[in-house]
């Protein structure tokens, strides 16, 4: 299997160097070439086994470049129970006949990422040996919250590589910034940026365009690279969950055998719903993908017109993971519907950079909407659907996945779909704590209080014990304690690797 850009000027490259080079060096983002098909006997076969090795035999699939061993070693180290908190890594919760809860968040970092930032480090330095790479790999990161903690966690104490994660100083949650600065590991390091997100993301690429500074780091054994969720890398572990999920509900006899079911997906870059589409696109029975936004819902006007226009407001949301205005795995799908035509895509991406807008035509779009169907939740209706779920069915879930819960209602209204669906649940309901609280039980419960504290008042209330991830975390020692300007992160990088 080979993989190609989808802006068509870069040559092919096997899945080893498409994880290693991270993005496409043309621009565009790398994309298998073939279809890879699960039929439905193979489909069947794999019920009976467990979540590593239904990964095995999708992961093979994708990656052949790979040795069965060397595959079967980076599942191993990502998905056991040291890892996750339930040994079934992602299981599903029924909340009545016909709807479940994929819980996505048992890993480390109590949130979706951890899913395929547990297995990216191993896949990576496998690729850099594979490719004959002889520096280290060293991975920047720009975050907002949740993957740079998930890409600590996924790097720590990983041989060959080491981890540089740029935080806004003033922009993340407290519990976010507690989990990074008590972050152990040999190999990691953790920098407070002065300014916003776009601050320290804009620094990070500008260090990546360097060419003198990653020559510099070069001939001292070092190469940059990026566990940004446009890495292949990061995408083909996610496809496993959605059949592994599939299977599960077969299994209990739930679904019937080849029954079409719905997901719905909280949606920020794309990259969890991508994956959804991959495995539909693979041959699991599947009938509508719910594209589930916040009100930064530039994907639901798309969805709807075909028309991408990222001149809007942002908006700061109380699912701040889904508070995105440019949504980079949209680019593979676009490739996908146009049936791989590179300079149409390259076209439209064009024309979002140099405008903040593209329309696809009338063909891709109605494709498109044959799959894709969406719509959005505000932060009123997001609280109020906690509120209810819990009420209902005496179940927690968190902000990012009662959009999707809220919008699956307007799906059912506005359609009248009685197909069995599963809600992917993105992050545990103590990770976001403060507006779950508030919720269930109201302003007064939350005023004057922390969210250390109210990780507390949300294990009460719920007689659930607080994730082992965010447990403690004020009583951790504080190992990090560099802060930066914007214009002075490439010191910081080489301070950090040559010391
Ligand atoms: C990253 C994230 C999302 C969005 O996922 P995408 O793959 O970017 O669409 C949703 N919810 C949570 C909790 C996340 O961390």
């Amino acid at each position: 299997m080979l993989y190609e850009s989808t802006r068509g000027n870069y040559r092919r490259v096997t899945s080893a160097e498409a994880i290693k080079l991270g993005i496409a060096p043309d621009g565009g983002l790398f994309v298998p070439c073939d279809r890879v098909t699960i039929d439905e006997q193979k489909l069947w076969d794999m019920i009976k086994h467990d979540y590593r090795e239904r990964a095995y035999l999708i992961l093979k699939e994708f990656l052949d470049d790979y040795s069965e061993g060397e595959i079967r070693d980076c599942l191993k180290l990502a998905y056991n129970t040291d890892n996750f908190a339930s040994p079934v890594i992602a299981p599903a919760h029924r909340l009545r006949d016909g709807l479940y809860i994929l819980e996505l968040w048992h890993g480390p970092t109590c949130a979706f990422k951890d899913m395929a930032l547990q297995i990216l480090p191993h896949l990576l330095t496998r690729a850099a040996s594979k490719t004959g790479e002889r520096s280290a790999i060293v991975i920047l990161v720009a975050t907002s919250g949740d993957t740079g903690k998930a890409a600590l966690e996924g790097f720590k104490n990983v041989p060959g590589a080491r981890i540089i994660v740029f935080y806004p100083e003033q922009g993340v949650s407290e519990v976010q910034k507690l989990q990074m600065l008590t972050q152990e590991g040999n190999n990691v390091a953790v920098v407070a940026v002065r300014g916003n997100f776009d601050d320290a993301q804009s620094g990070v690429k500008k260090i990546f365009a360097d060419e003198a500074f990653n020559l510099e780091l070069q001939k001292a054994n070092y190469r940059l690279s990026s566990a940004n969720s446009i890495n292949w890398g990061r995408l083909v572990p996610q496809i496993v969950y959605y059949f592994s999920a599939y299977l599960d509900l077969a299994a209990q006899n739930a679904i019937a055998p080849g029954e079409k079911i719905n997901f719905v997906v909280p949606t920020g870059n794309f990259g969890n719903i991508l994956a959804a589409y991959y495995a539909r696109e693979m041959g699991l029975p599947v009938h509508r993908l719910i594209c589930a936004a916040n009100t930064n819902n530039v994907l639901t006007d798309f969805i709807r017109t075909g028309v991408y226009n990222r001149n809007r407001r942002f908006v700061k949301t109380i699912s701040p993971s889904m508070d995105i205005l440019i949504s980079s795995n949209l680019e593979r799908l676009l490739y996908h519907l146009t049936g791989r035509d590179h300079s149409r895509v390259a076209r439209w991406m064009a024309d979002l950079h140099r405008t903040g807008s593209y329309q696809v035509d009338e063909h891709s779009r109605d494709k498109m909407r044959q799959i894709l169907w969406s719509d959005y939740a505000d932060d009123r209706e997001t609280l109020e659907t906690i509120r209810s779920v819990h009420q209902r069915y005496g179940y927690i879930m968190d902000t990012h996945t009662a959009v999707g819960m809220k919008v699956y209602e307007k799906y059912t209204g506005a359609t009248g779909d009685g197909t069995k669906t599963i809600v992917a649940s993105t992050a545990s309901p103590f990770k976001f704590n403060a507006s779950v609280v508030k919720a269930i039980l109201g302003g007064q419960a939350v005023a004057d209080k922390d969210e250390l504290e109210l990780l507390h008042v949300l294990s009460e209330t719920s007689g659930l014990d607080i994730p082992a991830g965010l447990k403690d975390l004020d009583r951790k020692p504080v190992l990090h304690r560099t802060i930066t300007d914007r214009d002075s992160m490439a010191g910081v990088v080489k301070d950090i690797l040559l010391g």
